[in-house]
């Protein structure tokens, strides 16, 4: 495949950026929502700083990624707001802990003290937990009614501040349905613990509906920057 020229690249994400933020403003006024309270972050694993580059000057400033040793390494080159949303091993858990700002995929009371105290002192680790959206044992994601002992167990750490839930619409399921059973689950929670309002759910194939059922952060990769380049 020939190699996209630097500016060929720029008008690229250019309009592919414009298209999902004007998604992202008619999916909020559709559902009666303010635009401004869905925040985008743009998931750039398996793309090159370059496009980082690129996506900043666009007005970008919320970077996720999947994995330590990448999230590591473009965060060094990149300043913004870094978001971690891959599955947590234990062992990268210190590491993790210095270069992102916001972990989305917390499951569990090990990774939650473990975290707590990985972070630098004066720094607070923002969190959200991540509920399943279906009921099969093993796969990301905690149970819904595992949630209020997890969330208490995230607030006995000051490093940490929960703020709210994550979710993925389960494969083989209309993520309709399961935005549904998350807006159910969200609006409980959001009851319990009204510090923790925030909704991590959407991604390049199903944000606009996960707009509609209350997601305040999407998580949205290839709408933006294209199919996945084989890595290098
Ligand atoms: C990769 C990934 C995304 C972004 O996916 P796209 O389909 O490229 O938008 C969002 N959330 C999680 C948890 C991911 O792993």
């Amino acid at each position: 495949m020939p190699q996209a020229s630097p500016i060929n690249r720029l008008s690229e994400i250019s309009a592919a950026l414009t298209k999902v933020r004007e998604q992202v403003i008619n999916s909020a006024i559709a559902a009666g929502r303010d635009p401004d309270e869905v925040t985008l972050i743009a998931v750039t694993k398996n793309y090159p700083s370059s496009d980082l580059q690129i996506l900043k000057s666009l007005g970008v400033n919320d970077f996720g990624e999947n994995r330590d040793t990448e999230g590591s390494e473009k965060s060094l080159a990149t300043v913004g707001t870094w978001h971690f949303q891959g599955g947590i091993q234990s062992n990268k858990i210190n590491s993790i802990a210095r270069w992102a700002d916001v972990v989305h995929s917390l499951d569990n009371s090990r990774h939650i003290d473990k975290f707590a105290g990985a972070v630098a002192p004066g720094k607070v680790l923002k969190v959200f937990l991540q509920v399943a959206l279906d009921n099969s044992e093993g796969r990301s994601g905690v149970q819904p009614a595992e949630l209020d002992a997890l969330a208490e167990n995230v607030m006995k750490h000051h490093q940490l501040q929960l703020l709210g839930l994550m979710a993925v619409a389960p494969l083989g399921e209309d993520p309709e349905s399961a935005f549904q059973r998350l807006e159910v689950i969200h609006r409980a929670f959001k009851d319990k613990f009204p510090d923790s309002p925030y909704l991590s759910a959407g991604m390049s194939g199903d944000f606009e509906g996960a707009i509609s059922h209350g997601a305040t952060h999407i998580r949205v990769g290839s709408s933006i920057l294209g199919s996945r380049m084989a890595p290098l």
